[in-house]
This record gives C-alpha cells, structure tokens and sequence, in this order.
C-alpha cells in the first residue's frame, strides 16, 4: 500500500520564480504553514518555510521528492509575514525566496538554531544530573531502611542500637537535603530575558495647542483610514506627537513599531522613548548583537504583551502581531532605501504594506509619516489626497527659523578672503560661536583626505584598477594610502607619479584634509570628524555623538551624517563647506535631495531659544537650491520642482525601474544591455507613454571589475502599471533563458 503523504510548497532562500513542491510523510506529522522544513533542491539542502499544505504537485507525483525534515523547534513564520513578502517581491520585482533571504538571513536562523541547541545540552545535563541525584537518593533510602531494621532489632540502649539511631538521622538529613536539590533541578530554568528591563517610569506628556490640534488633525486621517504625513520644522515637536500617539496605541491594546532611517539616530531617541515606555519599548538594528535581536524576535513572536519596536528598516520583518501604529520618522531619508542586494525595498514603502497586512474590517494599522522636509513622492500623495497632510509650522521653543547666509567663494578668492577652505567670513562667525561656548558643525560631503590626485606633470589621475573612479588620498596614524571609494581596493602611497616620476597635488578637500584646516585655524577646539570611515567602528561613532551631544567637542565635521535628524542642544552654527559638490549629482532629484539636506542641516541648529545660523560656501551663489532656502520658500519650490517632474513625465509621475547589466566583459555588456533594451521595447512601447532610456554607462561606469550598463523603464502610474510590470519581468526570464545570461541583470524598482 502506498504511504500517505501530503504535498506541500515551499519558499526556498534562493531566487526562484516558483515554490517548489514536496510531500511529507505522514509518519512526520502534520504541518501547517509557516512551518520550516528542510529539503533538498538542485542538490542542495536549505532552510526552507512552508508557503501552502495539501497542494497539487506541479509534477508528475512521482517526481517530487520527501522533505527531510520538519524543524519543529524552530519558531513558525506567521502568515502576515509571508504575505509581507509577497507584496514585496510583486512591487519590487523579485522572488519572494529573495525576500526571505532578506527577513531571515542565515545569521539569523543560526543565532536561532545555536540558541536552541544550547538550550538543548542545559536541558541534557540538568537531566543527567536529575538522575545522579535520583540515584543517591534511591541507595540512601535502602541504607535508611537497613538502619531502621537494626534499630528495631536491637536492644534498647544497645551501642548498636545507638549508633542505628545517630545513623538514621544522618541519613534522614541528607535525603532531605538530596530531595531539596532533586526538586530544585527538577524546575526548568526559565529562559533569561537579556533586554533590558528598566520599568516605565510613565514620563507626562502634554502637548501645546497646536500640537494638540495637529493630532485631532492626524486623528482624523485616521479615522478616514488614511496614512498621514506630519510636516513639521525641525523642533515643532513632531517626535513628542508620535509618542502620544503611540501611548494611545498602546492604551488600546496594540503594538508600534517606530522606523527611523539610521541606527545613530536611534540611539538617541532610545533615551527620549525609554522615559516614556520602558521596558515596553525594544530596540532593534544591525548593530544589535545577534543574540539580542533573537531575542526580541522570540519575545514579540511568543508573548501577548504590548511592545513597541523602535528599529531600522530590518525591524519590519519582525513577527510583529496586533500592529496598531507604524510611525516612519524622517521619511524623506535615502537610508530607507535598500540598494543591494535584491529586494531593493524601501523601508518607508514597506511600512505601507505591512498596515494594508495588520488592518482588517474592525480594527487599522495606522502610519504616520513624519519630515521636515517631506519627499516629493509624499507631497504628491497628500495632494491627491490619497494621504493626508498635517502641518506644524512653529518651533516649540519658539527660537524661529535659523538664519541663513551665502558666501561667495570665488568673490572671496578674489579678495584674498580664503584661508585654505575656509572663508575669513566663516572663520570669524566660529570664532564668535567658540567665544560664547556654543557649537558648530561642519558639512563636507566628501570623506578621504584628497578626492581626487592629479600628476603635476603630466596630469594622470591614479584610478582604482577594478573601478572606472580615482582613487582617493587617505591618511591614518599608518600612514598614507590611496582607497577606491566603491570597491574598497586600497593601496600605499608613493608620492610620486607611476607615469612620468612628477608629484601629485590633490583636487578638492575632503572631511580629513578639512578636519586638519580646522585644527590648524582654532587650536584651541575640540575638533572631531564623523563620516562613514569613522562609522565603521560603531562604537567609536556612538562616543563621538554623545561627547558631541554632552558638549565635550565644540566643532564636529562630517558627510551627509551629521545633517540628520540629532538633537544637539548646544549647537548654534552649522556650515557647509565646498556646498557645490552638492549639486553635482546629474539626476532628476538632485535639486530635490540637495534642498532636502541642506534644510535637515539648518534644522540641527537652534532647536532651543537661542537662534541658529547656516552657512553655505559655494561658487554658484545664485543657484536656485540656495535661493529657494535663504528666501525660506522650500514648499514654493516643491511645487516648481513637481511641475517640472510632470513635464517630464518623472515619478511621482510616473514610476521608475532601473535596469542594470553587469559584466565582466565590456562589450559583451554593451551588446546585451543594447539586446535587451531592444527586447523590452517591443514589449512596452506598444503604449507609447512609456519610455525607454539607454543603455547607458552610469557615472561610475565599472566597480569591481564589472562594466555596467543602465536602462531606465519610466512607466505611466494608471491601471496598466502592473500589467507593464508583469510584462517586462516576464520578457526579462525569457531573455535571460534564451542568452544564458543569468546573473548579470538586476532591476531596481523606484531607485533613489
Ligand atoms: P521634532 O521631532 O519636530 O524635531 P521634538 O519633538 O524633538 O521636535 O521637539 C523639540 C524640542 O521641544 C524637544 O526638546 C522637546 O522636548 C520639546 N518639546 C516639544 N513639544 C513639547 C511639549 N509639548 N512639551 C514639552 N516639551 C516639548
Ligand atoms: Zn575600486
């Protein structure tokens, strides 16, 4: 007689365009979805989840293979979780095995496995030891028994019969003490709990009139079921409302999760937060331990308490349950994005679908999308009213906007009003700023001592030998050397041009040789630098903030970083240095991310009564960025700016998938990329709104020893967006079957 058995699919960590199908034999149980299985695929075995039980197999029922085992110890994936992954492997166009991969990448699924096995061998010599006392205890109750039966059969006030009694006293204190331990092992220890466990202090929260009217406000989007965007200038107090209304989140019994961009800023809202949650509140980010993040995944996977998670974008693939309230705190940032590998999601998109997961007829997950400086992308959305939009245009403390001033840098060249990068105008307002004991940070979007070498000579620019960029100068206690920026590929520095022998000057500054300007012009300053080399070492990036934040560094120069969204007290001045890097990135959302960073970057000053100032430095004092933020008309120019992407058809127009060839080969990428464009435009061009741009060579042409070519697919937003997405996906597999091209072409849905 034939073995009963189920077939069941399967989502593989791997990119598959299908759920491959197994059966289970009934003699290993039943399973049910979101169960992990192992099994064996093209040779291979792999963790793979259940996606549905009792399923025709897509085979020939004698081709499908038995799984070879079912994981029971291992935590079932809750369904809201796999269908999170659906969503995002059908927006992002990848295979939802690529998203698993993502929420659970092998680190995570062995800190789980570890954790069980070690939990495992506790358990096997807690057993062992249960028997070596269960043992004692049996030949000590023989030994009281024999005692016994001689005191009884001994004359009284025998010595035998003395020296049975002093026996069995012995004997019963012993057992007792032996019954005490047995009892005690017997008990399972209680698995400890390593987060942290400071109660609620329950911090008051009142909020002003008009934060108290901008919640109604949100309250009612809400109501409307609805996604809010909270605008609001840096310090109107958009944080103290995201708490309020995850204290009402709470108060209803459900759970938050509060998304922020970077793991530095979590840092310190942690402090902020734990005042007002306690030990409700945990913190979730790659930085964490891998034992901690297990931990908090088992503790909000196995408990019906309320929690509320405040954590990067990795912290949406949490078993979250009963979500009440998604807030995504500065929704604008780039940091949202993931660029490789695949999914190339966005966290802030992703909050979106998860609420659609955790909302049903009776009860909502809310979102509330806050910004200063909010993405065109959400402005678009609100004014569709497809979200809603709630405004809060004053300061909490009231100090106003900070002031802004343009320096003129080639005008001041002139004049001999430059001292290295530093304008005298610049050097004067640190100085003032140094004298009264306040603040000042430093922007230069650039990070390496040297950007850029060039021979004296004969004018050669070192490049890195796998990339199509210059190699950068840095310097360390070590020692020079030069670094591609792309591919890490580093090398000593010589000094003298392999070509022709000449020396080498270096274009442009970056944050070291600016952090060694400093240091020359104000000796008497605690200077410190932050940018990613610095990053590198959490640690040391967490210290340099809080000194910062605590008043222990007066002047702190940096990348992008440092325009984020931290709250420093003492900070009064804040300037950017060589601002036109800024603007040089040729894209259609240049104008839109410079505005952006420089508005995030005037808003880290003066967020207390004392009035900030931002400086710019820049050869092109009348770009329209510049002007649109010292005439303090940013929503003008979002409006010019959306224009302008309607004209040219631009998302949130329309919607953008980048198409990326990669080869080691450059005319082989070429030639493909050339086919393939070819290939999608029969395909998509039947709609002429459409269009297709390229192949082209992006700015960095090769990294790592990869020549790549870009197609831009821009997709009119109506009804036929998903069809045209399906579509391209599906010409994509047929051309990378038909070539055996497989591994060389990535998509990237909404690229930033
Ligand atoms: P944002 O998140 O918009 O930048 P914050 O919530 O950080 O603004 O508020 C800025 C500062 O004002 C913080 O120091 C905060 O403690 C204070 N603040 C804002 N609203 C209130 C309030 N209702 N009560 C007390 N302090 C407030
Ligand atoms: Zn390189």
């Amino acid at each position: 007689m034939a073995e009963l058995k189920t077939y069941i699919s399967v989502i593989l960590p791997i990119k598959l365009d299908w759920e491959a199908s197994y059966f289970v034999p009934h003699s290993m149980g039943e399973v049910q979805v979101g169960d992990r299985v192992r099994v064996i695929f093209a040779n291979r075995k792999y963790l793979a989840v259940v996606s549905s039980v009792g399923v025709k197999p897509e085979v020939d029922a004698g081709r499908v293979m038995s799984i070879i085992t079912v994981e029971r110890e291992l935590r079932r994936i809750r369904k809201e979780e796999i269908l999170l992954w659906r969503y995002i492997a059908e927006y992002y166009l990848c295979s939802i095995g690529e998203v698993y991969k993502t929420a659970y990448p092998t680190e995570k699924i062995s800190s789980e496995e570890n954790h069980l096995s070690a939990l495992r061998k506790v358990e096997n010599s807690r057993l062992k030891i249960q028997e070596q006392i269960q043992l004692r205890i049996n030949k000590m109750e023989e030994r009281l028994q024999k005692k016994i039966s001689i005191s009884e059969s001994s004359k009284d006030g025998s010595k035998t019969k003395t020296k049975a009694l002093a026996d069995i006293a012995k004997i019963q204190s012993d057992l007792e003490a032996a019954r005490k331990a047995l009892t005690h092992v017997s008990q399972k220890e209680e698995s400890q709990c390593i987060l942290s466990e400071t109660s609620a202090i329950g911090s008051t929260l009142s909020l002003s009139a008009t934060q108290d009217s901008a919640y109604e406000q949100i309250k009612n989007g809400f109501s409307a079921g609805k996604p809010v965007l909270l605008h609001g200038v840096t310090g109107s107090g958009k944080t103290e409302i995201y708490i309020k209304a995850a204290k009402d989140t709470l108060k209803q019994g459900r759970n938050i999760l509060y998304l922020v961009p970077e793991i530095a800023l979590s840092r310190q809202l942690e402090e902020r937060l734990n005042k007002h949650f306690g030990s409700t509140l945990m913190t979730y980010h790659s930085g964490k331990s891998s034992t901690t993040k297990r931990a908090i995944a088992e503790k909000i996977a196995s408990t019906d308490d309320n929690y509320i998670v405040l954590g990067t974008r990795s912290s949406l693939f949490l078993p979250h349950h009963d979500l009440g309230l998604i807030v995504v705190d500065e929704e604008h940032d780039n940091s949202y994005k993931q660029d490789s590998p695949a999914p190339n999601y966005n966290g802030r998109d992703t909050a979106l679908m998860l609420s659609v997961i955790h909302s049903n007829d009776s009860q909502r997950c809310n979102v509330l999308l806050g910004s200063a400086t909010p993405s065109l992308e959400e402005v678009y959305n609100c004014s569709t009213g497809k979200h809603i939009l709630v405004e809060l245009k004053e300061r909490y403390h009231g100090s106003g906007e900070s002031e802004i001033e343009i320096i003129d840098t080639r005008a001041e060249k002139r004049k001999n009003g430059m001292r290295g990068n530093f304008s005298r105008k610049l050097i004067d307002k640190i100085e003032q700023a140094l004298s009264k004991g306040e603040q000042i940070m430093l922007l230069r979007s650039r990070r390496a001592w040297a950007p850029v070498l060039q021979c004296e000579i004969c004018g050669d620019m070192p490049k890195c030998p796998h990339c199509n960029v210059s190699l950068s100068l840095h310097k360390s206690h070590r020692g020079q050397f030069t670094a591609c920026h792309h591919c890490g590929y580093k090398s000593p520095y010589h000094e003298k041009c392999s070509k022709c022998g000449g020396s080498f000057r270096s274009l442009g500054a970056g944050t070291q040789k600016i952090e060694e300007e400093a240091r020359d012009i104000f000796p008497n300053a605690v200077i410190a630098r932050l940018d990613s080399d610095i990053c590198q070492n959490k640690t040391k990036e967490a210290q340099i903030i809080k000194d910062f934040t605590e008043g222990r560094i007066q002047i702190l120069i940096g990348t992008q970083i440092v325009t984020k969204g931290f709250d420093f007290s003492r900070l009064t001045l804040v300037a950017v240095i060589a601002a036109d890097a800024l603007l040089g990135m040729q894209d259609f959302r240049a104008d839109e991310k410079a505005l952006q960073l420089l508005e995030q970057f005037r808003g880290r000053c003066g967020r207390r009564d004392k009035k900030g100032q931002l400086i710019i430095q820049t050869s092109q004092p009348d770009h329209p960025v510049y002007q649109s933020i010292a005439q303090s008309r940013p929503t003008d120019f979002n409006t010019i700016l959306l224009n302008e992407r309607k004209d040219f058809g631009y998302p949130p127009y329309s919607r953008i998938i980048e198409i990326q060839v990669k080869d080691i080969y450059e005319d082989r990428a070429e030639l493909m990329a050339k086919k393939l464009a070819e290939t999608i435009r029969t395909v998509l061009m039947s709609d002429n709104r459409n269009t297709i741009t390229g192949p082209y060579p992006p700015a960095v042409s090769k990294v790592a020893d990869n020549h790549i070519r870009i197609i831009r697919v821009c997709l009119r937003k109506d009804k036929s967006l998903h069809v045209h997405k399906m579509d391209l996906v599906k010409a994509l597999r047929m051309f990378e079957k038909e070539n055996r091209y497989i591994r060389h072409i990535s998509l990237n849905v909404d690229p930033s």
